[in-house]
């Protein structure tokens, strides 16, 4: 199995290799050149497994250089008393068809954590494979969660260290206190004064900064992301398809080969992705509906064949998909292009300078036999929230909330009613507030005092990641102007 580029299938490297080095240097992304089958056996044998196992077994298939010794313990530092059920990722049956697959138990209560938790090891382990010597520093800007996944992941990992900015005044206060209370010796937290674009375009420019990058490579350190679209953050997300699939069947709510439907909440279409590239290799999938919030660029394009970026942009009760432009959509396109890598570079330049593309019947028809979509606005979001918990005492938070009314209104309007999986990507904590005045009550009081309000009301548990943010000292109190960022990248290498 090589990797190759989606905008040149020419280039091609190993797993390590395109682990290492990220986003190809042509913009495009890495992708398998085949996908490894699964058959209905070995799906029966991951059904007995956990979720550690099923890792282990799904993700050797591409990790052709890696030992499943040195997979299995990836696994085991990146799925274990770090969650806090005893199954990285529950299914929790709603009713007959329905289930949620709850991905929001490890240590920063989103479903970032899947991939995050993960990512750091494969990507240390493929730095020394690949033979680099240098010391991998990650930089990251965040409008909130993926700094907090990333800090996590990366703590004390052998070989990296990290370092996030973040807004001054664009993250809530649950997030600032999370990231302030960093611990592990390879950290680094900075806030910029202004917005997540400040903060944003900084990191860009260190990026490009070539004088920085010959300063660093001397002093051993080479720059990377972890916003990127890495194939370390893709695959560990392929695993909990087939594990959700195996609680579907060891809960009786399908026969072993029976299809299910996945309805997943979608910003940069990664998640998503992953379960299309889990049907390809054998799930037993009917269809994936992609679900949007009121930023409904992906419902668009489903319906049309159109994608189009040039709409307003919403800010909304569910941040984490509020995004014009779906970074993994490529590899997708990539995959029903028939791996057409002169397609795809002439629709991401038109996507860069028309800000639309339109991909030709036989591509849509290809998406047509997988994808459904649909939308739901903020208004309905919360409703949605009220009445599960009113009706089945089941509290969602906001981006699960969008999956769920999406997949009513597809099988309403389809008369499909094949079991089917709500991916849930994050816990109703994360979004108290908005979690608060859908249930009913006001969001009056800040911080953390919003986590214990939520909890008096409903009568569920704080997550312990942030009930302990209690008790933990701040450890980063810097705050700097968008020019001085680079100086904080070289001290903070120092
Ligand atoms: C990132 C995120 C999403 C969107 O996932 P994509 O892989 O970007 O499509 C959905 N919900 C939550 C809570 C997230 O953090």
């Amino acid at each position: 199995m090589r990797y190759v580029s989606t905008r040149d299938n020419a280039l091609n490297m190993t797993a390590a290799q395109a682990i290492a080095t990220g986003l190809s240097r042509d913009g495009g992304l890495f992708t398998p050149d085949t996908f490894p089958a699964v058959s209905m056996g070995e799906i029966e044998l991951l059904c007995k497994a956990d979720y550690r196992e099923r890792a282990v077994k799904i993700m050797k298939l591409f990790l052709e250089e890696f030992t499943e010794e040195e997979i299995r313990g990836f696994a085991a530092a990146a799925y274990s008393d770090n969650y806090d059920t005893p199954d990285s990722a529950p299914l929790r049956k709603l009713d007959d068809t329905t289930a949620f697959l709850e991905l929001w138990h490890g240590p920063t209560c989103a479903f970032k954590d899947m991939a995050l938790q993960m990512l750091p090891h494969l990507l240390s382990a493929s730095l020394k494979k690949s033979g680099e010597n240098r010391e991998v520093c990650i930089l990251v800007a965040t409008s909130g969660d993926t700094g907090k996944a990333a800090l996590e992941g990366f703590k004390d990992v052998d070989g990296t260290s990290i370092l996030v900015f973040y807004p001054e005044d664009g993250v809530s206060d649950v997030q600032k206190l999370q990231m302030t209370t960093q611990e592990g010796a390879n950290v680094g937290v900075c806030a910029v004064k202004g917005n997540f674009d400040d903060a944003q375009s900084g990191v860009k420019a260190i990026f490009s900064d070539e004088q920085l990058r010959e300063e660093l490579n001397e002093r051993g350190y080479f720059l990377s992301s972890a916003n990127s679209i890495n194939w370390g953050r893709l695959l560990p997300q392929v695993v909990y398809y087939f594990s959700a699939y195996c609680d579907m069947v060891n809960n009786g709510l399908v026969k072993l080969g029976d299809k299910v439907n996945f309805c997943v909440p979608t910003g940069n279409f990664g998640n998503i992705l992953a379960g299309y590239y889990a049907m390809k290799m054998g799930l037993p999938v009917n269809r994936l509906v992609c679900a949007s919030n009121a930023n409904n660029v992906l419902t668009d394009f489903i319906k049309t064949g159109t994608y189009d970026k040039n709409r307003q942009f919403h800010t909304t009760v569910s941040p984490s998909m509020d995004i014009l432009i779906s970074s993994n959509l490529e590899r997708l396109l990539f995959d029903l292009s028939g791996m057409d890598d002169a397609q795809i570079r002439s629709w991401m330049a038109m996507l860069s300078s028309e800000g639309k593309y339109t991909v030709p019947d036989e591509v849509k028809a290809k998406l047509d036999a997988v994808f459904s979509g649909g939308f739901c606005d903020d208004d309905t979001t919360r409703k949605v929230i009220g009445e599960l918990y009113n009706e089945q005492n089941y509290l969602i938070d906001t981006h699960t909330a969008v999956a769920y009314k999406v997949l009513c209104d597809y099988r309403a309007e389809n008369g499909d009613n094949t079991p089917a999986v709500v991916v849930s990507t994050a816990s109703p904590y994360k979004f108290c507030d908005a979690v608060l005045e859908a249930i009913g009550e006001t969001a009056d009081v800040p911080g953390l005092e919003l986590v214990d309000k939520l909890s008096a009301v409903t009568g569920t548990a704080v997550p312990k990641p942030l009930e302990t943010l209690r008790s933990k000292t701040r450890r980063f109190t810097e705050s700097v102007e968008k020019t001085a960022m680079k100086e904080v990248v070289t001290s903070f290498l120092n």
